[in-house]
């Protein structure tokens, strides 16, 4: 969330709590309940007050303030109507907006909260104002008529806001984790698969690796590609083989093992040999053009089967020394 996007909703929340102590005051008024009626003044003037803090940037002030008054008003109307009016239950609720809050400082870089403490003295202030209407009862003694209205609207108000905070929050997880995971296994330039990856995905088929075969392909004299056409131009041929890789090799694992070699896990699939040769040859027919060069490109490539007794190590070895005659055999090849 933008900075921008919190400081509108600060003063939504802030006129929604104006609008609300409002009502509160006008039907305190009517209870004849006077405390309450003057104790909404000063709750008043202070949700006033707090538009200030807001336009002056002053939200971890305004924070404070605001919760604190919730947390009080709460308390002081729990006591003097009772708990059959159902205003201890927004405890329950302010709990969680604590932990909001925290998240929210995280996200926009300010200081975080304190949130476990905060939720621990919240829970104590619960205890001490519900036990003294449990002692001695509440302040006024008012027909209850209107009691079980407050008590319904309040339930389902902290029932709707706990749900509605629970479901945006596991929401939110999902979707950061599987961003991360995502960015965790992806290489930023080629976005193919990175060697991680690829290392945790050769574990997964180890006990069936005699039916999967792993090649390596290198990019044939990259190093000079850079060198004649620039590092930018290297990125771009890159970028335009991994597309190619993929487009051949579909329904593969493909990797950017290192540098420009690339690892590619084909499991059960039938015709390995001939999809790396047709690889091989499109690569080497289709040239890349990058601010108006061409740019002549080819691949070496090594490939094998996978083997019972052998480790992953070695089985990437076999492929690499395979790449090696390739690379000695005058490139531009598939060796099996
Ligand atoms: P061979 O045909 O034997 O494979 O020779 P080569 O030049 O391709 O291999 P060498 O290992 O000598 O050079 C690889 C080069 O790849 C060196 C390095 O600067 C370049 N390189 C590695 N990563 C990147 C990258 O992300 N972008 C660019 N543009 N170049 C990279
Ligand atoms: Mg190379
Ligand atoms: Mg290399």
């Amino acid at each position: 969330m933008s900075e921008k996007n919190v400081h509108k909703l600060t003063y939504a929340a802030n006129t929604a709590l104006l609008v609300i102590v409002l009502g509160l005051m006008l039907f305190f008024k009517k209870l004849e309940a006077d405390f309450l009626v003057y104790f909404s003044i000063p709750t008043l003037c202070v949700y006033i007050f707090t538009y200030f803090l807001i336009y002056k940037d002053k939200l971890d002030i305004y924070v404070w303030i605001v919760y604190s008054m919730i947390i009080l008003y709460m308390g002081v109307t729990t006591v003097c109507l009772g708990e059959s009016y159902g205003f201890h239950l927004y405890c329950f609720s302010m709990i969680p907006v604590i932990y909001a809050i925290d998240y929210v400082s995280f996200r926009i870089g300010r200081r975080t909260v304190k949130s476990l403490y905060i939720s621990i003295c919240v829970a104590v202030f619960y205890f001490i104002f519900m036990g003294y209407v449990r002692v001695n009862g509440p302040v006024y003694d008012r027909d209850n008529k209107y009691a079980i209205f407050f008590l319904i609207t309040n339930s389902l108000i902290v029932f709707w806001f706990l749900v509605l905070y629970l479901n945006a929050m596991v929401r939110s997880i999902i979707v950061s984790e599987t961003k991360l995971t995502k960015m965790a296994h992806k290489d930023r330039l080629t976005e193919l698969y990175n060697r991680h990856y690829m290392l945790d995905r050769l574990e997964e088929v180890s006990s069936e690796k005699e039916n999967a075969v792993l090649a390596m392909a290198d990019i044939d004299d990259f190093k000079k590609i850079n060198d004649v056409y620039g590092h930018n131009a290297g990125d771009e041929v890159l970028k335009t083989v991994s597309r190619k890789m993929k487009e051949v090799c579909e329904g593969c694992d493909i990797a950017r093992w290192g540098g420009e070699e690339f690892l590619i896990l084909f499991c059960g699939n039938s015709g390995v040999t001939e999809i790396l040769e047709k690889m091989r040859s499109d690569i080497a027919s289709s040239p890349v053009e990058f601010e108006g060069q061409i740019i002549n490109v080819t691949v070496t490539v090594g490939m094998a089967g996978g083997k019972k007794d052998q480790s992953i190590d070695e089985w990437i070895q076999d492929v690499d020394n395979k790449l090696y005659i390739g690379k000695n055999s005058g490139k531009n090849r598939v060796i099996g």
